[in-house]
């Protein structure tokens, strides 16, 4: 392959450690693999341009060699999804690093910067996104709209594709801008949001931004059993305080990570590994890895010295408007069944909110893993889903679990794990917990995004736009070069099962026939006590780009004719399993569409 003429447009590194440093993301996979001796494939070479037009151009030539291209945020992506190939170059964004301009509820800003850069930055003008993921010291903007990231504190501020206003990317067919930087070309908005940098190269955005708040409170609760503190959480985002936090960690996240000890959490939770490791009757090194090679056993004595969970609140805004929430909120929960912790467990949180897992060499080193799973689906869907994916885990793995990201219609549940051997346990498990959390009616992405990990997974879940990915990508990217084999693989859907009419009232969701008469649908709502939460006067199919609340979800799922086919893209609340299209289809294709309401 001949370099040169990509050196020409922007630097070019292929020098040992650069190749090594770009080869792959942080998917868990690629570390146990490294741990274990198999260095993964190095990239031909690591480009670096500093300009949107060197973009352009590396496009263009690349598309003429037939080079691959895979788009490189900082890497912390967790799915392999920015992960090298022998035969493709990678394309280093960090040096596209402006924050171009801020204006009161506005910031316009290139893809590379890093997330606490952008955040350090606002604050200065009494700004903030207030997008906040754990990853922040080491992901970019672009990396968070490419695979529709999620922050702590969605559940005010929404996830990051609902701060996204405009966006410039870069594909080889040409240029596009999209949302409020539309000028009425095609829209490709949605797709560019979740698309992992496979149909081109995100080069601007336009992020909206919110005053810093003036005021934050945070306070822990003791609920004896998680539906108890599923019940609330569900009340406290149905009655629409919207916290910034909501966070509820279960019996053996409570117990292991001493979420339920004020005092010293640290100190508490290797006390507390420390017990479980003598019970098991190890100690050293053995006192790591057998555990994890008994993870049925483990789990059960894990499970056995655990009891009662906590639940994590925040509320933050103007000062009015905190003290109201708060004490609403505070009152809702002690109704529910929850014990006052005070302010500790929450500040406690907050303080230590980006302290994640830095330091997991050992873990790999003693040839074990561990890693997150995060998915999302309905209230009334949840007790499943929990259940289901903690079954097909701890058969492989230590396994606990926390629920954060809460809607008014459902909630993500974030496990994690850790499990001593082979790739081929990790492959197992993975499999496993797929195909429950599919089971289970779930997304099976709710931050992460899609990566190689869940390729197929998302695939079989969002089988109904497959087609028209494929025609898009070939359309724009006709030689296939950026980020090939992703995003979704020729994997066959789930069979076409479509929604029954009917409401479900935990979660708060209707389905209804798209083009049922306003009056029809109102009268048929109204017998059964509820309403729309977006009233229109309009048949659904005509009224759901409305705009709503950026947090708010303006559709959970939707029937439709889909490349000439009735499709089905699935009712929950917020997802990263590739792109949104759900209030994006054309009016005439929507045969039925699941919407939010509230009781009259
Ligand atoms: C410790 C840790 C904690 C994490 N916590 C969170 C969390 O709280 N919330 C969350 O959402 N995620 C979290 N993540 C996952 C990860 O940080 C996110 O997926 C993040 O959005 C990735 O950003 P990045 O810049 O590192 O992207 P990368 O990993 O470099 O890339 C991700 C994908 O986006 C594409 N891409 C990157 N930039 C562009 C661009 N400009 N144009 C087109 N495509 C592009 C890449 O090709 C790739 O497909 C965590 C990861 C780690 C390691």
């Amino acid at each position: 392959v001949n370099l040169h003429r990509f050196s020409e447009i922007a630097p070019l590194a292929t020098d040992l450690p650069e190749l090594v440093a770009h080869s792959r993301d942080l998917w868990p996979r690629s570390t146990l693999q490294l741990a274990q001796g198999n260095l993964p494939p190095l990239p031909l070479g690591v480009l670096s341009p500093d300009k949107p037009d060197q973009v352009q151009a590396l496009l263009k030539l690349a598309s003429e060699e037939g080079i691959p291209l895979i788009p490189y945020g900082a890497g912390s992506g967790v799915c392999g999804a920015a992960a090298g190939s022998s035969s493709a170059l990678t394309l280093n964004l960090k040096r596209l690093d402006r924050i171009l301009e801020v204006k009161p509820g506005q910031v316009r800003v290139q893809p590379g910067v890093l997330g606490q850069h952008l955040e350090d930055a606002l604050e200065k003008t009494g700004q903030a996104t207030r997008h906040s993921p754990s990853s922040i010291w080491c992901s970019t903007v672009g990396g968070w709209a490419a695979s529709r990231s999620a922050g702590q504190f969605s559940s005010r501020y929404g996830k990051f594709e609902d701060m996204v206003l405009g966006m410039k990317v870069i594909t080889p067919s040409g240029e596009y801008w999209t949302g409020e930087w539309n000028r009425g070309e095609e829209e490709l908005h949605p797709w560019f949001l979740g698309t992992e940098g496979a149909l081109g190269v995100i080069t601007e955005l336009l992020v909206r931004t919110v005053p810093l708040p003036e005021d934050r409170v945070l306070r822990g609760y003791r609920f004896s059993e998680v539906p108890q503190a599923w019940n609330a959480m569900r009340q406290l985002m149905q009655a629409g305080l919207r916290p910034m936090a909501l966070r509820l960690y279960d019996p053996v996240d409570t117990r292991l990570a001493g979420k339920d000890t004020v005092e010293k959490p640290n100190h508490a939770r290797r006390e507390r590994w420390k017990a479980l490791a003598e019970r098991l009757g190890v100690t050293g090194k053995a006192a790591l890895q057998l555990p994890l090679a008994l993870p049925r056993l483990a789990n059960a004595l894990a499970e056995g010295i655990a009891a009662g969970c906590v639940l994590i609140t925040g509320f933050e805004g103007s000062k009015e408007e905190v003290s109201k929430a708060a004490e609403q909120g505070h009152q809702l929960i002690l109704a529910c069944g929850g014990g006052d912790m005070g302010t500790g467990p929450g500040e406690h949180w907050y303080q230590t909110r980006h302290h994640v897992s830095y330091k997991l060499s050992p873990l790999f080193g003693a040839d074990a893993f561990a890693d997150t799973m995060e998915v999302a689906c309905t209230w009334s869907r949840l007790p499943d889903l929990y259940r289901e994916v903690r079954a097909a885990i701890r058969n492989h793995a230590i396994v606990m679990a926390h629920f954060s990201h809460a809607y008014a219609e459902g909630c993500s549940i974030y496990f994690s794990f850790a499990g001593r051997g082979s790739v081929e346990t990790y492959d197992a498990l993975w499999k496993d917990a797929l195909a429950a959390a599919a089971r289970a009616g779930a997304t099976v992405a709710h931050h992460h995004g899609v990566g190689q990990l869940k390729m197929q997974a998302a695939a079989q879940e969002l089988a109904a736009i497959a087609p028209l990915y494929h025609a898009l990508k070939a359309r724009l990217d006709p030689a296939g070069i950026m980020n090939p084999g992703r995003l979704f693989p020729t994997a066959e859907g789930a069979a076409f099962i479509p929604d029954e009419p009917g409401l479900d009232s935990l979660s708060r969701i209707a389905t209804l026939p798209a083009w049922q008469p306003p009056q029809e649908r109102d009268a048929w709502l109204a017998k059964r006590g509820y309403r729309l939460k977006h009233p229109t006067s309009t048949p659904l199919a005509q009224s759901i780009r409305q705009p709503v609340p950026a947090w708010d979800c303006q559709v959970l799922g939707c029937t439709a004719r889909i490349a000439g086919k009735a499709a089905r893209l699935p009712t929950v609340p917020r997802s990263s399993a590739g792109p949104d299209l759900r209030v994006w289809l054309p009016s005439n294709d929507y045969i039925s569409l699941s919407v939010p309401v509230e009781p009259l």
